[in-house]
């Protein structure tokens, strides 16, 4: 959200390739503006992300600029994902139904859990976008991705994972919780599928408002 300027200045012209040269072309790359773009900017910055062949572009411009992300999404190739701040299901509602966006990202904290993140991700694929859905590093938040992303119709191919907590002691005999050449098996059972050690959480107390 930085209205053009950048830290260092110039940064990304540089970065944008140098990313793909010590990739390769093989590798499948997301880039993330986090809404720091004008129109203009945004499609010059586009233009620079589709020469080095990146494979999505997320929030181009401020998140509820709702019509300049479509204007966006209308002048480059580049697949356009966006929703992780985006609080409103009817909000959602428009930039799928007006097509302003490629891939929709509902975060599974902010957006206020599974329910209303699937329903996004449903209306998502009755226009034919596959759902990446943005997730928080903290508690068992990648535990619900992994969730989220097996039950939804319209999965994209990659998802975002900040690590595994190991805080949290728990215990999980469908799954190793490993990642294994970037990929983990999700737990299956009851629930999350996971068991919490019923110590730590007595150690908790409820707050009652
Ligand atoms: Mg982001």
């Amino acid at each position: 959200m930085s209205n053009n300027i950048e830290f260092p200045s110039d940064r990304t012209e540089k970065l944008i390739p140098l990313v793909r040269k010590t990739f390769g072309d093989d590798m499948i790359i997301y880039a993330d503006s986090n809404g720091s773009y004008t129109v203009d900017e945004a499609i010059r910055i586009g233009k620079i992300l589709e020469e080095y062949k990146i494979d999505f572009y997320e929030e181009p411009v401020p998140f509820d600029w709702y019509e300049e992300t479509k204007q966006v999404k209308t002048e480059l190739k580049i697949p356009i994902a966006g929703g992780e701040q985006e609080p409103s299901m009817h909000n959602f509602r428009w930039l799928i139904a007006n097509q302003a966006l490629d891939i929709v990202q509902p975060d599974i904290f902010y957006f206020g859990g599974m329910i209303r993140s699937i329903k996004v991700a449903r209306m998502a694929e009755l226009f034919g976008m596959p759902c990446t859905p943005h997730i928080s590093g903290s508690g068992l938040g990648y535990l619900y991705m992994m969730h989220f992303v097996s039950v939804i119709p319209n999965p994209g191919q990659f998802h975002e994972f900040k690590g595994f907590n190991k805080e949290i002691p728990l215990q999980c005999v469908t799954s190793d919780l490993n990642s294994d050449g970037g990929i983990v098996s999700v737990p299956t059972g009851p629930g999350s599928g996971i068991e919490i050690d019923p110590d730590f959480i007595a150690k908790h107390e409820i707050i009652k408002g």
